[in-house]
């Protein structure tokens, strides 16, 4: 049988390779713009955009009718400004005393949290000449960035008494939003509704992926989407949410380096963790725990090969994955070899590889390492 491959090698002189398909990004954002309408959709690109990479996927988010962009620091949103990417920039994270100045002067919009915050944000607003768009953020039940329901009130009048500052959101984020129950994060969505309209601030936020999807009334005015945008499903045990439309983003790939043909009863890679059950054949694949490929996956990983499973086998080394490849006798050096993506008609999910190493696909695709480059595709127009 002759086994075809969809993959194909980039001119890149790396031996892994994530193929990020700008296109999928396109469709995912109009998915959800359509879907959310008239609220707006946020594209959430921090981490480097959950490893997908942050200004090309900004770009492709803007493109198809995302409304601004969110990162987690000022470092993050001034990387977009260096790549000219002028949309409106929402910093999630706290506010850092030293990013003050480079906040007000990049024309971001960032959180604040404290009385003293807005003040120093002030002096640096008013030394810059501008304005800083501010957003509070209201506790949900993280207990994390978010202030407490009851402080809202005061923290939005020490912001409004600022020059320089201009009160433009308040957000929220639900702790639980994939839960199959939606009964927490419904009542969590209607305390915060309330003290939203308490504050008369312009613009609420609230949904980040899972609840856009599962809440129509959480989309306020804008949904934050992280991992929707990247198409991955956020919520899949919370039933059909719609959410089974999105389309895959990274494909990682690999090239197969060498086959060795093993000897029954041989040992492959570290410590003798896997020995050949039979005669086989191994094959070597420039992929490893250095890259993100986490050792956790053998055994019972797997990865595609001319569009077939081959199951890894031993250790998983810094640079080196050995994988069997004794069904796939065809297999030769230079093959491509994929990782997450698809093959011919198989394809290894992010959910699969999540599933297995007991995580979530955020992990998995910010866990793909900065050595690994990220290739801008097109697979559909
Ligand atoms: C990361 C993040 C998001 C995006 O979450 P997804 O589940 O990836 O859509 C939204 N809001 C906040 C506050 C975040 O930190």
């Amino acid at each position: 049988m002759t086994q075809i491959s969809t993959a194909s090698t980039p001119a890149v002189s790396a031996t892994s390779w994530a193929e990020i398909d700008l296109s999928a990004i396109r469709h995912n954002v109009s998915l959800l713009a359509r879907m959310v309408e008239p609220a707006a959709v946020a594209a959430v690109v921090k981490a480097d955009g959950y490893g997908h990479g942050a200004a090309q996927v900004s770009r492709a988010a803007l493109e198809a009718g995302a409304a601004l962009l969110c990162v987690f620091t000022v470092a993050e949103a001034e990387a977009l400004r260096d790549a000219d990417i002028g949309a409106p920039i929402l910093s999630l994270g706290p506010l850092l005393p030293g990013d003050l100045a480079r906040a007000a002067a990049l024309e971001i919009a960032v959180v604040v949290d404290t009385q003293e915050t807005a003040e120093r944000l002030s002096i640096a607003a008013v030394e810059n000449g501008n304005r800083v768009p501010v957003h509070i953020n209201v506790d949900s039940g993280m207990q994390r960035y978010g202030r407490p329901r009851e402080e809202v009130q005061a923290l939005a009048e020490a912001i409004r008494a600022q020059q320089g500052l201009e009160l433009e959101g308040v957000f929220t984020h639900f702790p639980d939003a994939t839960n199959p129950d939606p009964e927490a994060t419904l009542i969590a969505l209607q305390q915060f509704a309330r003290i939203a309209d308490r504050t008369g601030v312009r613009q609420r936020h609230a949904a980040a992926s899972a609840a856009a999807f599962r809440f129509a009334e959480g989309r306020f005015d804008f949904i934050r989407a992280g991992i929707a945008l990247y198409g991955a499903n956020p919520a899949p045990d919370a039933g059909d949410t719609g959410a089974g439309a999105l389309r895959p983003v990274l494909s990682w790939r690999s090239t197969l380096l060498a086959l060795r043909d093993v000897a029954r009863g041989d040992m492959v890679s570290y410590g003798g963790l896997w020995s050949a059950p039979r005669d086989s054949r191994i094959g070597v694949l420039g992929v490893g725990y250095a890259d993100g490929l986490r050792r956790a996956l053998s055994p019972g990983g797997s990865v595609l090969v001319r569009g077939r499973r081959a199951p890894i086998r031993g250790a998983i080394c810094m640079d080196s994955t050995m994988v069997d490849l004794t069904e796939i006798p065809d297999a030769d050096v230079g093959d491509v070899v994929t990782l997450i993506g698809a093959d011919g008609g198989e394809s290894i999910h992010a959910w699969e590889l999540a599933r297995r190493l007991e995580t979530i696909p955020y992990e998995i695709f910010t866990g793909i390492a900065a050595r690994v480059p990220r290739i801008a595709v097109e697979l559909d127009g």
